[in-house]
Parts: structure tokens; sequence; C-alpha cells
């Protein structure tokens, strides 16, 4: 991936809505937000975040410390997990909670099948 951060700014107040690149999200028209310019494998690229998304992306960034790709909407708004490890996260949950009730369950089936 190659991409290079040419200037970032802070904007007050948006004029017109745009699409977060972090949450897919609106940005709506008079709401504060961060624009970068970018090159993006050569191409030129004005991208718009809300405040709390660029916060979350730099420190995903920070905690993964090695290139992150995703794609618009891949994460909550302001949030630094995906959608995606989210979903894992409570699958992996889930599944301890059910071994967890397998375990208390299992003496009293084996009294029931060998009383
Ligand atoms: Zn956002």
């Amino acid at each position: 991936m190659d991409l290079r951060l040419l200037r970032t700014r802070r904007i007050k107040a948006v004029r017109r809505e745009r699409p977060c690149m972090w949450c897919a999200e609106v940005i709506v028209s008079g709401s504060s937000a961060v624009n970068e310019a970018v090159v993006f494998e050569g191409e030129f690229r004005s991208e718009y975040y809300h405040e709390e998304c660029v916060a979350a992306r730099d420190r995903t960034v920070k905690r993964i410390k090695d290139d992150l790709e995703w794609s618009p909407g891949d994460y909550p708004r302001g949030g630094d997990e995906s959608y995606e490890d989210q979903w894992e996260r409570e699958e992996m949950e889930r599944r301890r909670a059910d071994c967890e009730l397998n375990t208390e369950v299992f003496p009293v089936e084996l009294r029931v099948i060998w009383p």
C-alpha cells in the first residue's frame, strides 16, 4: 500500500455533507471534521473524517504497528474495533459461555445416564 499524507487540516464546520472515510456515516454540514490530502497509489485524494474517527484510526494504526487497510464502514463511528473483530470476539465469548455451561451440565447428565 502506497499512501503519502500531504496535509491535514481541521475544519470547524463542513459546508456540504460527505461520507466519513472511517465509519462511512455522513458528516453533516455544519459539523467539525478532519480533512486529509493524500496521494494513494499515485492518485490524489481529499478525504474527510469525523474528528473521533480520525482519532480511532490513529489508535488502531498505533496498536497494530503495521499498515492498516480498511474500507469505509468497516469500523463503527469513533470505534477502533472493526465490526468483524467485534463479531469474532463475541463469537468466542459465546463459545466460551457454552463450554462453561456444558461442564456444569455434564455431571448432571452423567447421573441421569448412570444413576
Ligand atoms: Zn466517522
